[in-house]
This record gives C-alpha cells, structure tokens and sequence, in this order.
C-alpha cells in the first residue's frame, strides 16, 4: 500500500503572514511547508494549494466542492488526506465534506492552527504531524478534525473558543483519537465501513438560511428572511431542548407556510450540549404539528452542511426531510 498522503492547503491561519490589516494568506506557503516537512522527515506527501487562498470567513458553499474535487479527482492515488482550513469555518466544511464523501474509505482530516506555521510558538507543526501521520495509517477512514490534543469527528466538532490552543471540541461525540506522546486511536468510536457514496453538487449559497430564536423575534423578520425563492431550507436554532414561542400565534402561522410551501425546516438547539426533544414542551410540540424536522444533537453546523448537500444533491422537499431525521454518517446519535 502507498502510504503517501495529500495535503491540500485552502488557507486560513496555519498559512498566513502579518500585513497592515493584520494577519493574511501569505503567498509561497507552499514551498516552505514542504521545506519544513522535508527537514523534519515527515511522512511522504504531495501538496496542493487551492487558488486562492482565502480566509476562512470568506468561505462560500461554492468552497466546498472545490475541496471534495480536488481530493476525489487524486483520491486512488493516495493513502489519505490532509486538508488545512482556517479555523473559523473548518466545522462548517469538515461537515459538509463528510456528507459530500459519505462511505469514505481512507481518512480525510482536517486541521489548521491559531498561531501561524512560520510564527514562534505556533501549534501548527504538532498538528499537521498528528494529521499526517493519521491519515498515513489509514485506519480512520472518516472524515475528523484535528485539533489541539484530540481527533473529532468533523461533522460533530465546533469552534468554541475564539483565543485558545485546544479551540474544537465535539461536545456530543466523544474524541475520534487522543493526541500525546501516543496517537490513541479509539477503533469503536469510528463509523463502520459503508458503501461509497461520493456526490459533487453545485451549490447554490441562497438554499438554506439560519434563523436564531430570540425574545420577540417579530414574524416579519422570518417573512423577510423566506421571502426569496432561493432559500429551500431553514435551520432554526431554538431555544433548549427545541422549544420556540408558540404564544405567537403570527410567527408560527409564518414558520407552518413556510413548510406548507416545501421550505425544509430543521430544527437545532442554541445550547451546544444536548439533543433536541421536540415535544417535551408544548413550546417544542408546535413544531411537530407543523412539519419542522428535530435535529437531535446534531450541531448547527453539521445541520446546515447536510441540509445544503441533500438539497444540492436534488431530492424534493419529501425526500430530503426523510433524510434530514436520520444519521447519514455519524453526524447524530
Ligand atoms: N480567520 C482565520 C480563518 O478562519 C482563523 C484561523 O484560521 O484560525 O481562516
């Protein structure tokens, strides 16, 4: 088996240098990756850099097929992959591409840093080790996220902290593997071998918009946000375990045409530990009686990323609802 791995560098910190405006992808990052990794004997590897760099925040769905085309179009020719992803929407990527390469059969890990590879003290190089080496070894053949001491899951981890080393957890999901002296990886924790299900939409950005709940949310504000025939998909993120004000008679009435017109409506909870119960309170029970599908404990990301993919993917609204309530690939319990 040829052990060499793909890394494919999309931007974000771990490839960014200082300017005026502050940090920024920083042109020939390439070269001096590959330099250090040679230096430091790292495991045999190629790398590719996607054009152009970008910061993270400036990710568009469009983003998503670029990646997953990039890896699928080399996929045989390596043993696994590392994707390096600015840190504020890798959870939001990492997720989609576990929808888009369901059944992967070699490991697919995303990772990044918050201190830049060539600055001092940066977290980038223990990483990007750990990420090679995993996805050397083959044995996680899922789509994880790297970061700090621990391998998560993609479509389960979160960026929860805006300033620290260890910034990802995946607060419903235990760890893939344990970064120390050793790589743990823990073999009953990883999804079971599935068939392939490889899938390239076109996405369209417009598809699925996000609605948070808040004290007097005005329906207007809804009416407005569904207003165009582009958005096919909401995800609301509710209060608790999925509870929305269902004293308001207006907003609901706004949230039950939206259904009633095929918008696929999901439903997250605001808090990041936890499943949604839709139905514990009358204040949840509403959203059962007007169609709005429970997201479990899938997180906002996770729930955003699966309803873009099946939409893009071209099911009707029918279908993708069924879809939305069960685990595709270990994004729910
Ligand atoms: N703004 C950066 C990005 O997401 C943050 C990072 O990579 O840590 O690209």
């Amino acid at each position: 088996m040829n052990a060499r791995v793909l890394i494919l560098h999309t931007g974000g910190t771990i490839g960014m240098t200082g300017s005026p405006d502050g940090l920024r992808p920083m042109a020939g990052f390439g070269a001096a990756l590959g330099a250090q990794l040679q230096a430091t004997g790292a495991p045999d590897c190629d790398i590719v850099e996607l054009a152009p760099l970008i910061d993270s925040a400036n990710l568009q769905p469009a983003h998503w097929r670029h990646i997953a085309d990039a890896l699928l179009s080399r996929w045989d020719d390596y043993a696994g992959f590392v994707v390096l992803h600015g840190t504020d929407t890798m959870a939001w990527s990492a997720s989609a591409l576990s929808f888009m390469l369901r059944g992967a059969d070699k490991p697919v890990i995303f990772t990044g840093a918050q201190i830049p590879l060539l600055l001092p003290r940066s977290d980038a190089a223990g990483h990007l080790r750990a990420a090679l080496e995993i996805a050397a070894a083959g044995t996680v053949r899922e789509v994880g996220l790297l970061f700090g001491q621990r391998l998560l899951r993609g479509n389960r981890s979160r960026k929860l902290k805006s300033v620290a080393f260890d910034a990802f957890d995946s607060p419903n999901c235990l760890p893939l593997a344990d970064i120390g002296i050793d790589i743990t990886v823990h073999p009953e924790r990883l999804l079971a071998p599935t068939e392939r299900r490889f899938t390239l939409p076109a996405f369209d950005a417009e598809a699925v918009a996000v609605l948070p709940i808040w004290p007097g949310l005005p329906a207007r504000v809804v009416d407005a946000l569904l207003e165009s025939p582009a958005v096919r998909g909401l995800i609301l993120a509710s209060y608790g375990v999925g509870n929305v004000p269902d004293a308001d008679a207006a907003l609901i009435d706004t949230l039950a045409r939206a259904v009633d017109r095929g918008v696929v409506v999901l439903n997250t909870s605001q808090c990041p530990v936890g499943p949604v119960a839709q139905g514990a309170y009358a204040t949840g029970a509403v959203l059962n009686r007007i169609g709005v599908v429970p997201g479990g404990d899938m997180t906002p990301e996770a729930a955003f990323a699966k309803l873009h993919v099946l939409l893009a993917d071209g099911g009707d609204a029918a279908a993708v609802r069924a879809q939305l309530g069960r685990p595709l690939c270990g994004e729910m319990s």
